[in-house]
């Protein structure tokens, strides 16, 4: 499993991506599967061997406008981590691609191994949407998407196959009784609209509590600025067993994309500690959400909408959030589908042999 360019497993500057290839790698060895991890330096996963590469970061790509060529600075990390697979290649059934990043997908072609592509956004630029399709077209199944609003941003949406995204449910505490808080939990950046969560915590005046990467400084600074007596704490970026408990205690999670979120990972921990989730109605998000049954679907980029929703919190049963995700987003029913996918990968692979 080659995970994401961007930064080392366990920083948070790779997002949900992170969690992700966290779970799915624990679900495969735990069903016998022998997994190696290629990650950045310095990055740390739990009881899986990790194959650590030296090397400078990629950009991330939604940083990027549509029109940007493809760059790679000297003594890339991503290249040095595919010129690894490559070398190491036949040890292994399928590699696993993490990174939302041109170059593996264009490298796929020159693999013995088969590659599965995990594509973590929606559509950003053209290049890679024109690698991605590609791939698509001449590698049928090999492009898995985490929801149907993800794949629908791409020209090629029926190529995509849909794999959702799941956790180990254990790790989340339910908490029936929640503290008077709000969350809002991820990379603090600005498709994340962190500042409409801290505009509805001041018309509320309810507690926001932020847990999050710093990924642009500027942007955290500029919501500081707009809003100086907003009723916020920053609680810093916490590994998940601390989120957990936390996030558990709050009445909501806000989440606020201004961008087509893919998933959103955040959701299911919410709900998997039992705490409903207020979410806009775009991307990922309007497929996790239960809208009146566990939490509520709004405006998307409206803070009345938001503010709205939080007053009719009474209205969710926190066991119903805990139960669906439970049901629909266990380890477990994550695994089941990810191993399917690999498995369709094989079998395609033996039909062009
Ligand atoms: N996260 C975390 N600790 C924190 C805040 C966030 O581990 O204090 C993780 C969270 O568990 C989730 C990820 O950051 O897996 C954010 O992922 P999401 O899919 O919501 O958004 P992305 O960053 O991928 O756009």
């Amino acid at each position: 499993m080659l995970s994401t360019p961007v930064g080392a497993i366990g920083s948070g500057i790779g997002g949900g991506v992170e969690l992700t290839l966290n779970n799915i790698a624990q679900e495969m060895v735990r069903r016998g599967h022998s997994v190696t991890i290629v990650a950045p330096q310095g990055s740390i996963v739990k009881g899986i061997p990790v194959v650590e590469i030296a090397g400078e970061v990629q950009t991330p790509a939604q940083t990027q406008t549509r029109g940007e060529p493809i760059i790679l600075p000297k003594n890339s990390v991503l290249a040095n981590m595919w010129d690894y697979a490559r070398q190491v290649q036949s040890d292994y059934d399928v590699i696993v691609n993490f990174a939302y990043d041109w170059l593996p997908l264009y490298l796929t072609p020159f693999f013995s191994t088969a590659i599965a592509h995990l594509i973590s956004m929606g559509s950003l630029t053209d290049a890679m949407d024109s690698i991605i399709e590609q791939v698509a077209s001449n590698f049928p199944q090999t492009i898995g998407v985490h929801t149907l609003s993800q794949s629908q941003t791409f020209p090629f949406a029926d190529k995509c196959r849909c794999l959702a995204n799941g956790m180990d449910i254990s790790l989340y505490q339910f908490c029936s009784q929640p503290s008077d808080f709000l969350a809002w939990v991820g990379r603090i950046a600005p498709e994340k609209a962190l500042e409409d969560a801290v505009a509805a915590a001041k018309i509320t005046g309810i507690p926001l509590k932020i847990f999050g990467f710093k990924q642009n400084e500027q942007y955290w600074q500029d919501i500081l600025q707009k809003y100086p007596d907003a009723p916020i704490i920053y609680r810093g970026f916490l590994p998940t067993e601390e989120l957990q408990q936390e996030l558990g205690q709050c009445r909501a999670l806000l989440v606020t994309p201004r961008w087509v979120e893919a998933f959103g990972n955040v959701a299911i921990e919410a709900l998997a500690c039992g705490v409903p989730v207020i979410a806009y109605r775009r991307g990922g998000l309007t497929e996790i959400v239960k809208d009146g049954q566990t939490g509520f679907l709004v405006e998307p980029d409206s803070v009345d909408g938001l503010v709205n929703a939080i007053k009719r919190l009474d209205e969710i049963d926190r066991h119903a959030c805990r139960q669906q995700a439970q049901t629909e987003y266990s380890q477990q029913a994550m695994g089941d589908r990810v191993e399917q996918w690999f498995r369709d990968i094989l079998i395609g692979e033996e039909k062009n042999c």
